[in-house]
């Protein structure tokens, strides 16, 4: 589950992490007396608008209605309510998003924290996460942080420093003060820097994430040490040992159809190719996959109904694969273990009767217990349903009703 910046850095925040501090709004019309309590908190003037949407490359990012950056620097609380405006409520594209964008339903004002005058201030990249060739937890640095540290990666690969970081014994105190020494720190940003990437590395481990990025972290002219924007995944399989960040999910985010198979249960990923799928274990699925593609088709997804394939669950396992308009054709390979064949059948039959007409092919592939009755179920329906027994009879049908 991916984060916004805003929930990123309050997770930061309450592992001591010192974060660009800033107020979240919902609409223009807030902006001014949030921000002019942000001001009295901070005694800074200038402010920050900063869409939070789940994509980085905000800065760079253009929003289509108004042309604003996703990012944009306010001097003066005067102008703010025009800032906002040009982003809350529009579409912003960057680097990382689709050509549609992601709508902006909230911002974020944050202080300014680079003080104008004095000497200028040097933006770090850095990240933890998962580092899964050396089974270890790894922070990814580099003195060249700011906006594209994939193009630091790509043609200075050199300038990105890494420590292993070995979960069992978890973060040295030599390892967090070498990566203060090769961002050249001395005195006290060496200090701060050493504080601030324990803390960070606690927040990582602390809430069970698997991907932490600050870019950039922030040196200031009086040598603190700051995380401007913050990157959050956290891994799905712990969320159950953390309800307040379980709580932070924004659905609006994410793949509507893949919201609604997860409230049904359904374990459900949707792609981009022309057959739907839908079968029943995690293994099964990936085999469909594979075999779809030999015959020449793309899986439109991945779908695992799990173990109860009743009538309900494979009704409503249609009606997702349905939804997306690009499925010419679907095909259902079901391996009756602990559910009967003829069981999956009937549902099949009943979910086609229910839902109407079904506009596609649909090719059905029970194997295992009563395989035999579930086939003379499908064949003596009469609906648009071929049914097959081995799985390579499944794929030709399927090339069969593409062509
Ligand atoms: P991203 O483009 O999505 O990665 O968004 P960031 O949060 O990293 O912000 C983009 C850029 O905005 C940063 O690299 C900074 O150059 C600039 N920025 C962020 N905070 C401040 C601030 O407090 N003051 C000023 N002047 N610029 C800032
Ligand atoms: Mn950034």
């Amino acid at each position: 589950m991916n984060l916004h910046e805003y929930q990123g850095k309050s997770i930061l925040e309450s592992y001591g992490v010192t974060v660009q501090r800033g107020v979240v709004v919902d609409n223009a019309a807030d902006a001014m007396s949030k921000a002019k309590e942000l001001q009295e908190l901070t005694g800074t003037e200038g402010i920050v608008v900063k869409a939070q949407i789940h994509a980085g490359g905000r800065g760079k990012g253009v929003v289509t209605e108004t042309g604003s950056n996703g990012v944009v620097f306010c001097p003066s609380i005067d102008k703010l309510e025009d800032k906002v405006k040009g982003i809350l409520g529009g579409h912003l594209v960057t680097k990382q998003t689709s050509a549609e964008g992601k709508k902006v339903n909230k911002v974020l004002l944050a202080e300014d924290v680079y003080y104008p005058g004095a000497q200028e201030p040097s933006e770090i990249y850095m990240s933890v996460l998962l580092d899964r060739e050396s089974e270890r937890n790894v922070i990814m640095y580099s003195t060249e942080g700011g906006m594209d540290i994939e193009a630091v990666a790509e043609a200075t690969p050199h300038l990105i420093f890494k420590e292993i970081v070995d979960p069992r014994v978890g973060l040295q105190g030599f390892q967090a003060r070498r990566v203060a020494f090769n961002l050249g720190l001395s005195g006290q940003a060496h200090k701060e820097m050493v504080k601030f990437v324990y803390a960070l590395y606690k927040a990582y481990e602390g809430c069970d994430a698997s991907m932490f990025e600050i870019n950039p972290v922030l040196r200031t002219s009086d040598d603190k040490i700051i995380a401007v924007d913050s990157k959050v995944t956290l891994d799905d399989n712990a969320l159950y040992r953390h309800k307040d960040y379980a709580d932070m999910r924004d659905k609006t985010e994410e793949d509507p159809l893949e919201v609604e198979a997860g409230e049904a249960g359904l374990n459900y990923v949707n792609l981009d190719g022309n057959v739907g799928c839908m079968v029943n274990g995690a293994g099964l699925a990936m085999a469909t996959m594979d075999i779809i593609k030999l015959s020449g088709g793309n899986p439109a997804n991945f779908l695992d109904v799990g173990g109860t394939a009743d009538a309900e669950r494979v009704e409503k396992a249609f009606r997702i694969i349905l939804e997306d308009p690009n499925v010419e054709a679907i095909l259902v390979n079901i391996f009756g273990g602990i559910v009967r064949c003829d069981r999956v059948a009937q549902g099949v039959v009943d979910a086609y009767k229910n839902m109407g007409e079904i506009p596609v092919p649909i090719i059905v592939r029970l194997q295992g217990t009563n395989a035999e009755e579930a086939k003379q179920l499908i064949d003596a329906s009469g609906l648009n349903v071929h049914s097959a027994v081995q799985l390579q009879e499944a794929a030709d049908l399927v090339k069969s009703v593409l062509s």
